[in-house]
């Protein structure tokens, strides 16, 4: 297993329309980018009404998520976009749940938790109504 020493949360800036747009990305990252899987480690997605964390590139192959920062990194998307608006509940929460037990597997503290714009600060990613620092304090 690589060394693993950071969670980044990321937004897809997509619309979450119910059905799977983590296939979507997937496809986008390996089709279009060349890639050789999608460049996340997991998704939070609604698939029929419920939310549900899809698994992306496994966890002991490096990401294509954060430039400069994937080597020692896990990049999990929260499908959907929050510049304007924040995550429903039901998602935020579960993202939290899966940051947490993200956070025990790997033996990371919740200092190493990041927001995609921390390391590029022309990205809002993940989301401008997003806080990190809130993030954090729920961790
Ligand atoms: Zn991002």
């Amino acid at each position: 297993m690589r060394q693993i020493i950071q969670i980044i949360l990321h937004h897809s800036l997509t619309k979450d329309s119910q059905t799977v747009s983590w296939d979507a990305i997937r496809r986008y990252h390996t089709l279009t980018m060349g890639w050789d899987a999608i460049g996340y480690h997991a998704g939070i997605e609604l698939v029929n009404n419920r939310y549900e964390i899809l698994l992306g590139r496994p966890f002991a192959k490096i990401g294509a998520h954060t430039k400069g920062y994937n080597r020692y990194s896990i990049g999990i998307c929260m499908i959907g976009n929050f510049d304007l608006s924040p995550p429903p509940d039901k998602q935020w929460d579960l993202t939290i749940k899966f940051i947490r037990d993200l956070m025990d597997v790997f033996r990371i503290s919740k200092r190493n938790v990041f927001g995609h714009h921390e390391f590029n600060r022309w990205k809002s990613c993940p989301g401008n109504t997003i806080s990190i620092e809130r993030l954090r304090m729920k961790l």
